[in-house]
């Protein structure tokens, strides 16, 4: 019957690797915000995003409330990781009657404890920050803002359950005219321990107590709390796990003693997992065995047994002592003595085996619990292997080595993919409190200084507006020839005066030049489709900034390598030639170049009809069969293209080493063109709006430092806050600030910081994933040599998110602009249209697209504005210019 009994208590590997799968589906059910409230695993978070740094200096104070009495404590942390801090402490025991009167006499209490405190400590009266360990379950909406769930451990105040006991103690202090003690935060003692046992070596990330509860805490990516809003960075969040198993799925592990120790507790049916492996229960567990085998006379033959039916008759302590290898049998005999049961030797070996096994389970049942939250943090923070300091605490972890053995091997086999140390508690007197205010008060002032950097790149609603506003103003002013000169946005007439059809057919060659790759494409309009080839040519920085000759002597050796490629020297094909730079256009084949950007600068073009340019470069090269048709804008070969799939697409976008606009407009609004017939496209050149400074108060110190530097000072101020070319190097100039205003990389100076262009637009793609753990942002940091902490991490992916949200916000600004005026030219109260896009930031960026829709969509609500992305806008786009273009020319 004993063996039996052993055996019912002892755990498989297979059952607790099946129990650690049932506790993460809790876990994974806690964490969802629908699921919670049907959870049996509460997982709060704790709004505690950072682990000490060491920096942390300072007077603080602690008041803790314990089941008896209430702990005030005073640190003061020295501000260099090294030395110890300093600490007064003084226990008040609280009166009896407390934990059951009213809410405000408990907080009275406490509040006068802080007084009397400060009074033995020489009243200090600079301003002191207090952290509140409340430990209670609490659901918590701020680091200082927490509403009491349910009472438990005896507390039954009255009036607290259900409201923000931070409020409650601030009252009660201002109540002693403390008006300089400031609670900034709250938390459960676990959390405690967590920052406790970090301080001294590597940060510590989790925290377990094993004790009359038991709970778990631990850094989780803070994208998996769906509770707490937040998508980017860590939080403590606190694992309670008392009630696991209250939904019956620890019913195949529990035992008949269980089963009785449940219903003879205040609460039958709840907290099954706590009743398992709290200290509270494990005496209990061990009694209800004792009965059972004495009833089946396997134990006490013979004895008075009925002492054995006295509840609470047995110590955690004693089952403990009881384990001891050494003279664990002696204190069995004593103990069972002491009860009047006349134990054999026999009795006191299989209490003690009896109270070995109860221990273990709950060790092993607890090694399960933080197997799965191992497993989570490893599997979340998508690493191969975690390694990780765990903080423990709780009188089962101190009382026998055996407890934390059987933990840390448990573990060890349940999540093998996490490399575990277990670290004692050093929290004997609140110092993890002490440094969870510091270490909220440290991100507080970071916070307001990175706020403080941050503001200008935040742009609200009205903002946007007035820059849709001028935005409409400066497109007023281009379209009229009186203004046009003065206006910053140009308003290009194009010549290019009909969407396709969907009937155009032929063979045409396509140039792409304007941004990163030069493009030589031959594409092919038939019935099936548009088909095509391309080849990608490097355009070396030397050329792009040297003489006009020598680029257009390049462009034609990159044509002629192409046709040789394609095995097409011969054919005579019209070429249209998408060249994505402002031109003044003067028909569909001529177009002079107003003004390079993106990094071009060679000289002899400004002025100059680049098409004659080409011309004059393919004679050079006596190449005798060009035949230059049209040249179009990028962002009207992106329109052209996208009107071939859909007739709606009546604007091209273009987002990517640039950015720019085309739209068609009512001719009779093209002041610049003579006719009044139909529409035209316009090529905005949008992206040298605000060059006339008309965008000033939007544009910050850390693009003024992007556009100093650029080959084009002062010129393309909209492109600059928005396009791919230009975003990393914002970002890089923020990092900088926030590394000289100590927030980033504690301050320290990085030479690989100063260096120009490490940060590329393309990375922003990567960092932004909603929900990218903390440590592969780390990693690309890291491949920049940039050594970052997870805050510092947290914080680049932040700055990308400013800076890659205002331009899209901006961008969306300029496009409300458009449609607006498209809406009114037409005199439509709704506009319906589609934006042909192209460009490799809108496509490529996790949420610029998404952004842009939505402010647009705000900002222009009498639009239905669709965006189409492009394929290849500027072969397949250039091609169908040029056949519209052929068939009107060919009746
Ligand atoms: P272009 O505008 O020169 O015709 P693209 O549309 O491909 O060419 O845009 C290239 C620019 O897009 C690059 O200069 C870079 O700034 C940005 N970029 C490249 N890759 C990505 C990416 N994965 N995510 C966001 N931006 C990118
Ligand atoms: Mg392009």
């Amino acid at each position: 019957q004993v063996q039996r009994a052993l055996r019912a208590l002892t755990l498989s590997l297979e059952k607790l690797q099946a129990v650690k799968g049932r506790m993460l589906e809790a876990m994974d059910q806690g964490l969802s915000q629908q699921k919670s409230a049907q959870g049996t695993v509460r997982m709060l978070p704790t709004f505690i995003c950072s682990t000490p740094d060491g920096t942390e200096k300072g007077s603080l104070l602690v008041v803790e409330l314990c089941q008896s009495h209430v702990r005030t404590l005073c640190v003061t942390l020295p501000g260099d990781g090294n030395q110890s801090p300093q600490l007064l402490l003084k226990i008040f025991e609280m009166p009896g009657d407390i934990p059951q009167g009213t809410g405000e006499a408990l907080f009275d209490f406490i509040a006068q404890c802080v007084k009397s405190f400060l009074e033995e400590i020489g009243n200090p009266q600079h301003r002191l920050p207090l952290g509140f360990v409340f430990p209670f379950s609490c659901r918590l909406t701020g680091l200082d803002k927490a509403e009491l769930i349910s009472w438990s451990k005896g507390f039954q105040c009255s009036d607290v359950e259900g409201k923000d006991v931070v409020q409650l103690l601030k009252t009660a202090i201002s109540k002693q005219e403390l008006y300089h003690v400031d609670v900034v935060v709250l938390l459960n003692s676990v959390a405690g321990t967590m920052m406790a046992c970090g301080v001294r070596e590597r940060p510590c990330e989790i925290a377990l107590v094993a004790g009359s509860s038991s709970s778990c805490c631990f850094m989780a990516e803070a994208h998996l709390l769906e509770m707490a809003e937040r998508t980017s960075g860590q939080m403590c969040v606190h694992s309670e796990w008392g009630c696991f198993g209250d939904d019956g799925t620890l019913d195949d592990v529990l035992t008949p003693y269980d089963q009785r120790v449940d219903q003879e507790s205040s609460n039958p049916g709840e907290r099954r997992f706590e009743k398992l492996v709290g200290s509270l229960y494990l005496g209990e567990i061990v009694r209800h065995a004792m009965v059972l085998l004495a009833a089946e006379q396997a134990l006490f033959t013979g004895r008075n047994i009925s002492i054995l039916g006295t509840k609470d008759l047995l110590k955690a302590q004693q089952v403990l002592e009881i384990m001891d290898n050494e003279d664990g049998i002696g204190k069995a005999r004593s103990v069972l003595e002491a009860l009047g049961l006349q134990p054999s030797e026999r009795d006191c070996c299989r209490v003690q085996q009896l109270c070995r096994a109860v221990v273990s389970r709950a060790a092993a049942l607890t090694a399960t619990g933080l197997a799965a939250v191992l497993s989570l943090m490893c599997h979340s923070r998508e690493l191969e292997r975690l390694l990780v300091n765990v903080g423990v605490d709780g009188e089962l972890y101190g009382a026998t080595p055996r407890f934390g053995e059987i933990l840390r091997s448990v573990a060890g086999l349940l999540a093998p993919e996490c490399a575990v140390s277990l670290v004692p508690s050093a929290d004997g007197n609140g110092l993890g409190a002490a440094m969870v205010t510091a270490v909220a008060l440290r991100l507080a002032a970071q916070r307001q200084k990175v706020d403080e950097l941050l503001a200008p790149l935040r742009l609200g609603r009205a903002d946007l507006e007035r820059v849709q506003a001028l935005m409409r103003q400066e497109m007023e002013h281009g379209l009229n020839p009186e203004s046009n000169t003065d206006s910053s946005v140009r308003m290009l007439p194009t010549y290019v005066c009909n969407t396709p059809k969907g009937t155009e057919r032929g063979n045409f060659l396509a140039l792409d030049l304007g941004g990163t790759n030069f493009r030589v494409l031959v594409v092919r309009v038939t019935e099936e489709g548009i088909h095509g080839a391309s080849e990608i040519y490097v355009i070396p920085t030397a050329i792009m900034q040297g003489t006009g000759e020598a680029l257009f002597d390049h462009i034609m050796e990159c044509i002629m390598d192409f046709q040789v490629k394609q095995d097409m020297m011969d054919h005579v094909l019209p070429l249209c030639f998408t060249f994505s730079f402002p031109c003044q256009q003067l028909g569909l084949d001529k177009a002079v170049l107003l003004t390079w950007t993106k990094g071009f600068s060679a000289s002899g073009c400004v002025g100059q009809d680049v098409v004659q340019m080409l011309r004059d470069a393919a004679q050079r090269k006596q190449h005798t069969t060009l035949k230059v048709v049209a040249v179009v804008n990028d962002t009207v070969g992106t329109m052209m293209a996208c009107g071939y799939d859909d007739p709606r697409c009546e604007i091209g976008l273009i987002v990517g080493t640039g950015t720019n606009a085309c739209y068609m407009e009512e001719r009779e609004k093209v002041g610049t063109v003579e006719g009044d017939e139909g529409r035209m496209c316009i090529n905005m050149e949008w992206g040298a709006f605000g060059d006339n400074g008309c965008l000033d108060e939007f544009i910050t110190s850390f693009d003024r430092l992007v556009d100093e530097k650029t080959i084009n000072a002062g010129k393309q101020r909209f492109e600059k806050l928005i396009s791919g070319m230009y975003l990393g190097e914002i970002v890089r100039h923020i990092l900088l600030a926030m590394v000289e205003k100590r927030v980033l990389f504690r301050g320290k100076p990085s030479l690989k910081l100063q260096t120009r262009d490490i940060f590329k637009t393309k990375l922003f793609s990567t960092i932004e994933i909603d929900g990218l753990p903390l440590s592969q942002v780390q990693g690309i940091l890291r491949g920049l040599e940039l050594e970052a902490s997870f805050e510092d991490s947290a914080l680049v992916r932040e700055v990308c998110q400013t800076v890659s949200t205002r331009a899209a916000h901006l961008c969306a600004a300029g496009m409300a602009a458009v449609v607006e005026k498209m809406r009114e030219s037409r005199g439509l109260d709704k506009l319906t249209v589609t934006v042909g896009v192209d460009g490799t930031l809108y496509k490529m960026h996790p949420h610029f697209s998404r952004n842009l829709q939505q402010m647009l969509q705000e900002l222009a609500p009498n639009c239905d504005v669709t965006f189409l992305q492009s394929e290849d806008g500027s072969g397949k786009g250039a091609a169908l210019v040029a056949a519209v273009a052929w068939q009107g020319a060919d009746p």
